[in-house]
């Protein structure tokens, strides 16, 4: 009985828990928008987007409605044409390429290393031909790509580098020469999401695009606003793309714990790793010499076929667990038109087949821990 109190509570993300103790702080900052009526652009969406840029240390963020919009608006702002090629992972989420399809550029998906489950400079430069024209790194699962080289690459190739950072927010980049960035400010342009699960959720849909360059900032603000340059007066084909003021001051509130979040998550990570470490059947995650990580997820890779299995083991025991992501994007049906059928991605069908994330998130404490690696550790006895 004492076990099935506890499995009552597991869930992948607790964001009740989470709400429950800011609750106070964040039903004010609602009521207060809600009194203002300014519900649209208002002061909040702007105070929020000054200490999102002082908390990344980049001269503009441009907010926006999803993080799957602030990635369609910073390619658009580009300047690209179609059947240009944009390197991507095929291990990633599907908005990732989506948009590059969508805005009729070419998605050229790239394999990720067996380890990081990253892409690195060296299968980018592979994937390199005369109409690649910019890099789409995924910062997955919560750690930076090893961006010190992918830079160096791009800037060989003359090539535009967009960070899909929905999954790393705070996350820090430490370079050679001992300078370090915050993740979505190291390339041209990043992106962000505020999807409710997300590092910074919010209680809704939103996003982020962040870059230090001017001129880009103004392009990618105009785009999000209709290609408006003045009221009324609309210099290119742009978008609607907004954050509203409801969802800014629950974001501008939560921002200040992002780094308790991230403290919170690690020690999940901690935890799991000293119990799972010794488990020949599984492989923890990769922690990246000059990247922390803020543990978006906790992944696993399963050996041996055992994955399915050991899914089902725990969820027999009330342990939820997801698979991010079950298809490599290039064997996805949306893609067909876009990707060679023969294209072989040996290591994402493999991390396919294999990964498991566990749960975590910022409210859990160490009964459930322990209770989740045993239930791990028994299933390999
Ligand atoms: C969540 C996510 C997105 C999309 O964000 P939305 O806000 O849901 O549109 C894009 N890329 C990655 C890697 C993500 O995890």
């Amino acid at each position: 009985m004492h076990n099935i109190e506890i499995t009552d509570k597991i869930q992948m993300v607790d964001l009740k828990t989470q709400y429950r103790r800011i609750k106070t702080e964040i039903n004010e900052a609602i009521i207060e928008v809600i009194e203002s009526a300014a519900f649209i652009n208002g002061p909040k969406v702007k105070e929020f987007q000054a200490n999102l840029e002082a908390y990344l240390g980049v001269k503009h963020v441009i907010p926006c409605a999803n993080g799957t919009d602030a990635l369609q608006i910073a390619l658009m702002a580009l300047g690209l044409k179609p059947g240009d090629e944009v390197i991507v992972p095929s291990f990633t989420y599907v908005a990732t390429a989506e948009v590059i399809a969508l805005l009729q550029l070419k998605p050229i998906m790239v394999d990720v290393r067996s380890d990081t489950f990253d892409i690195s400079a060296e299968i980018i430069e592979k994937a390199i031909t005369p109409k690649t024209k910019a890099i789409v790194p995924v910062h997955l699962f919560g750690q930076c790509c090893e961006m010190e080289g992918i830079l160096s690459v791009a800037e060989r190739h003359n090539l535009f580098v967009i960070e899909d950072n929905a999954q790393a927010i705070g996350s820090d980049y430490t370079f050679k020469n001992g300078s370090s960035k915050k993740a979505g400010t190291i390339g041209h342009i990043g992106t962000t999401s505020f999807y409710p699960a997300k590092n910074l959720g919010a209680y809704g849909d939103g996003g982020a695009i962040f870059t230090n360059d001017k001129a880009l900032s103004e392009q990618i603000r105009m785009i999000a606003n209709h290609g408006q340059s003045k009221k009324y007066y609309h210099s290119v084909i742009g978008c609607n793309s907004r954050l509203d003021s409801i969802q800014a001051a629950i974001l501008d509130i939560k921002l200040k714990y992002l780094d308790d979040y991230a403290h919170r998550r690690n020690k999940v990570a901690d935890y799991y790793d000293s119990a799972l470490k010794e488990l020949n059947g599984i492989q923890i995650p990769y922690r990246h010499e000059n990247s922390n990580h803020v543990f978006h997820q906790y992944t696993i890779l399963v050996k041996n076929g055992k994955r399915d299995a050991l899914r089902q083991y725990l969820n027999e025991r009330g342990i939820p667990t997801m698979i991010y992501y079950p298809v490599p994007l290039n064997k996805q049906k949306a893609f067909e038109h876009y990707v060679d059928k023969a294209l072989k991605l040996p290591v994402t069908e493999m991390l396919c087949d294999s990964v498991l994330s566990l749960p975590i998130h910022t409210e859990t404490n160490d009964g459930l821990l322990k209770f989740i690696t045993e239930a791990v550790k028994s299933f390999y006895d």
